[in-house]
């Protein structure tokens, strides 16, 4: 990736204080953006804006809790008093409450949407508006290839996914007359603290669907975002692009 591609813009990703997440605000500071490391837990925003600055990086740690609507828009009512600008807006924090469909308690069904769904359109309807009337932004969803497919045990995960889906795709119609892009990326099985925890069945049956032969990597996800965020992607808006080692074609 060009160093110059995002030099001297302000990303906000949220879901940064782990996982795909920190990868992508470790990716974003290294192309030159200024990143706001958001997670739920202080300790670890903190800890990867820390490392981003170590190396050099500019970043910010900001703990918000994306499951309320309230602390995201106060969240971005602060922002938008130290930057003018937010140009880049990585929609990362995702939970997992995974059962069978009549096992599945309402809440779990509630928090899933809140968090994975809910919490994109707080924080575009408050960072969309700068980005449209500076007529440059990009915003990435990050999705899941479950959003496209479905999943037994996923119910909640799944609607919540291609929820998203539908949000990328209608908000990059609105936004397209003013330059802000809108795309979502699909990740297939991604080796992370949220995959950890699956039965090793479950790890053996999904390795077995993956042409590639391997579970990937956060940077294999980081790059497509950084890429997704970078002037290099001015023509692309409305796309889902799975990074899933060729498991849905
Ligand atoms: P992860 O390792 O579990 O990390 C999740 C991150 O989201 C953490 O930084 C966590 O904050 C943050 N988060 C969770 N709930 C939050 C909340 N209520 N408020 C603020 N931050 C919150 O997850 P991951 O595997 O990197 O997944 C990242 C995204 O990719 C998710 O949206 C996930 O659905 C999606 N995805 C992952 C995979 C995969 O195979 N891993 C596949 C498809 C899609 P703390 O650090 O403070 O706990």
């Amino acid at each position: 990736m060009n160093e110059d591609t995002v030099k001297k813009r302000v990303a906000v990703v949220t879901g940064a204080g782990r996982g795909i997440g920190r990868a992508i605000a470790e990716s974003l500071a290294r192309d030159g953006a200024h990143v706001i490391c958001v997670s739920k837990s202080e300790s670890s925003c903190g800890a990867a804006a820390e490392s981003i600055r170590e190396q050099g990086g500019h970043a910010d740690a900001l703990a918000v809790d994306v499951s309320s609507g309230e602390q995201i828009r106060n969240a971005c009512e602060a922002l938008l008093e130290k930057h003018e600008c937010v140009d880049i807006l990585v929609n990362n924090a995702g939970i997992t409450r995974d059962n069978l469909l009549f096992r599945m308690e309402a809440e779990d069904w509630e928090s899933v949407i809140t968090t994975n769904l809910t919490s994109c359109f707080h924080w575009i309807k408050a960072l969309g508006r700068p980005m449209t009337r500076k007529r440059w932004g990009r915003i990435v969803n990050v999705a899941s290839v479950v959003g496209l497919t479905g999943n037994a045990g996923q119910a909640n995960y799944s609607a919540a996914k291609a929820g998203m889906i539908g949000l990328t795709k209608s908000l990059a119609r609105e936004f397209s007359a003013r330059s802000v892009t809108v795309n979502a990326i699909a990740p297939g099985f991604i080796d992370t603290d949220m995959t950890s925890e699956l039965d090793e069945r479950v790890k053996e049956g999904a390795l077995g669907a993956i042409p590639l032969k391997r579970f990937g990597k956060v940077e294999d996800i980081a790059e497509m975002a950084a890429f997704l965020c970078s002037d290099k992607a001015s023509y692309v808006t409305g796309q889902v692009f799975t990074v899933d080692g060729g498991m849905v074609m």
